[in-house]
Order: structure tokens, then sequence, then C-alpha cells
């Protein structure tokens, strides 16, 4: 058994949350796992070994490397790159991964590859910028997208996308229905134009759980695999995938006036007790988590962050419970998830968990 700082992985909650995501989809929509960010911090192999197990239909990375250490783990479902750079391009085609096009420079460049590895019909999808403004094509070029893919059979539309910028927040309802309808209008005129069907796809989990009619034929969940669904309601429905635990290191009684960690930025106001725990700022506990915003649990009591966060270390505040060097410590778990663990400190869980270091083991059980 594994003693000491680690990141459990459920592989059962991942099950059931991908189970309870398609239960919110039609039986007929095709369900991309997203295991960008090495799964959002769980271990990308693994997560996607099982979820391919479990029958996902597309898998999303950001990045071309990230596309190609699947397929080098035996991960033969089609993987989407929703970011890949120009000059990665032609290791798409190599692997067999279907890059998402953001710009028509971009679609410039990969029928230049494409011609030149003398492919036909190569699957691509078509990204339109629909109001988030992040990456995507302008549905002013449409016309212009549409003469390229009609002039180069060597490209064949398989994905049409787009991105919602707001769907966990329905206070901004009117923006994400207008950001649907442009995308309506833009799959209307490609579907007219084109002679074939392809997948079109816009939400992410919380298009998925808030907005029945973006599901269109394929949706993008990530952060929903892994047991967090924006808001309490839907929290409650899915388990986290991930617990954090680590160790007391050590215990130390001191003074009041003392100080605790770098720069002195704690000093005790009476005699009290810190305990080490063997996680810092270098395993992905951020600074943002130092000076009491973060607790963590010893034997079952909250206690709060004490000062600086160290690169593999943080102190804590164990003046009033009995422990000892060598107790288990959580920092988070399906109890006290991740999402409070961040909220408490002003992030998200998207950023603590794929923040976690590869120095921390991932266990995985199954
Ligand atoms: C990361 C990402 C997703 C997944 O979003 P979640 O909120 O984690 O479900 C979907 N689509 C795109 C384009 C993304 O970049």
């Amino acid at each position: 058994m594994h003693k000491g700082t680690r990141l459990e992985v459920n592989l059962k909650a991942l099950a059931h949350n991908f189970h309870y995501l398609k239960s919110k989809l039609a039986p007929e929509t095709l369900f991309m796992a997203v295991v960008k960010a090495n799964a959002y911090g769980h271990g990308s192999i693994p997560i996607a070994q099982k979820l391919q197990e479990l029958g996902a239909d597309y898998f999303a990375t950001a990045y071309v490397d990230e596309a190609t250490e699947l397929r080098d783990h035996g991960i033969v479902t089609p993987i989407l790159v929703l970011h890949a750079q120009q000059h990665m391009l032609p290791i798409c085609i190599d692997r067999c991964l279907e890059p998402v096009i953001y710009s028509v420079e971009m679609l410039d460049a990969f029928i230049a590859f494409a011609k030149a590895k003398k492919q036909q019909s190569y699957p691509i999808h078509l990204e339109f910028n629909t109001g988030l403004n992040r990456i995507g094509i302008d549905p002013k070029d449409l016309e212009k997208v549409i003469k390229k893919v009609q002039e180069n059979p060597s490209v064949k539309v398989r994905g049409l996308q787009s991105h919602l910028a707001a769907s966990e927040d329905l206070s901004e309802d009117s923006f994400t229905q207008n950001q649907i309808d442009s995308f309506i209008e833009i799959k209307r005129k490609l579907k007219t134009a084109l002679t074939y069907d392809f997948i079109t796809h816009e939400s992410n989990t919380s298009g998925i759980l808030n907005y029945p009619s973006a599901h269109f034929n394929m949706v993008r969940s990530g952060i929903g695999l892994y047991g967090y669904g924006n808001d309490l309601k839907f929290d409650k429905e899915l388990q986290p995938v991930a617990t954090l635990k680590s160790v007391i290191s050590q215990t130390r009684w001191i003074e009041a006036g003392d100080s605790v960690s770098y720069n002195r930025q704690f000093i005790a106001k009476n005699r009290m007790r810190y305990a080490v725990i063997a996680l810092g700022h270098g395993d992905g506990i951020n600074r943002i988590y130092g000076h009491g915003n973060a607790v963590v649990y010893i034997n079952g009591t909250a206690v709060p962050t004490l000062g600086i966060i160290c690169m593999d270390m943080f102190m804590v505040d164990v003046t009033h419970i009995e422990c000892e060097a060598g107790d288990e410590v959580i920092i988070f778990d399906p109890l006290h998830n991740a999402r409070d663990f961040a909220e408490h400190a002003g992030t998200i869980s998207y950023e603590l968990l794929t923040g976690i270091q590869k120095r921390v083991p991932r266990i995985y059980i199954n």
C-alpha cells in the first residue's frame, strides 16, 4: 500500500460520471471525452483506456503530443486535437488524428500537407467563433472556407464545432442562446453547400447539463467526467474521481512571537503546534492556498494552512488536534472536494486538478 503523497483515482467514479452524462443525451448523440492536460491531472492513459472500454465515441486533447501519447498506448478511438499548432499538422495525418481547423490560414496549411501526403477525404473539424472570442474561424469567412473544402478532395469536413462562452452561467442565457442560434445558422449553410453529413458539436459539460438544445449530434465533456458539474445541483449527481492525500512529516510546538515558513509571514499569537505536510507548490498546491486560504483534514478535523506554501511542503495549525508524524492528511476527497478547496482560495476545480504535478504518484482504484 502506498503511504506517501498520492492522487487516488477512482475509475468506478469515472464510469458513474460517464453514464450519468450519457443519460442526459439522446441515445444517438456521440460522446467525446476530453482528456487534455493529462486528463485534467488524472493521468491521460489510464483514464482514456477506461473510457475507451466504457465506449466513448471520441477523445479530445489540446495538443498533438498529448494525442500521440494516447496512440502509443493503445487508444484506437478517433481523437480530435482541439488546439493543434501549424507545424504539428503533418503528424496529425501520420497518427490518424483529426485536427480542429480554427483559421483560414490553418485550413490552407492543412490542405497543403494533406495533398503532399496524398490524402483523400482526410477528416477535419471546422471551428467557428460564435462569441467566446478565443480561437475559431470568423463566420464571415464561411463562404471562403466552403469553397476551399469543395475544391480540395484531400480533406473532408468530419465535424463542425463552436464553443460556448458561458454555458455554466445562466445569467448569460441570452448570450448563450445567441451563440447557439448563430451556430445553427452556420450549420445550415454548411449543410446546404456540402453533399455529405458531418458531426456538429458545441457543448462542454455545462452545455450538456444546461443546454439540451446545444447537444447537436456530439458533446465534448471534460470536467463532468472527473466529477464536477459547475453547479451544486449537478455536483450532487456526479462523483469526484480524484482524492489527494499526503502525510505529516513532522510536528513542532512553538512560542508566541515565533514565525512559520518563509519571510515570517505567519507569527504565532500564542504557544502553538504546527505540522508539516509533504506537498507544496512543486506538486501543484500553489501559493494562493497559503495564509489560511485552504484547510486540509487530519484525523477528521479541518486545519488551516500557516504562512507561505513552500515548494515541497506546507505547514498547518494542529494546536488543537491529536496527530503525529506519519498520519494521513486529506487535501481533497469526495466529501471535502476539489471544488470547495479551490473556490475557497478563489480559483476553480479545473485549475487545481490540472495543476497536480507529475511527481505526485497516481494510484488507480477500479
Ligand atoms: C476543454 C474543452 C472542453 C471541455 O470542457 P469542460 O468544461 O471541461 O467539459 C470542451 N471543448 C473545448 C473546445 C475545450 O477546450
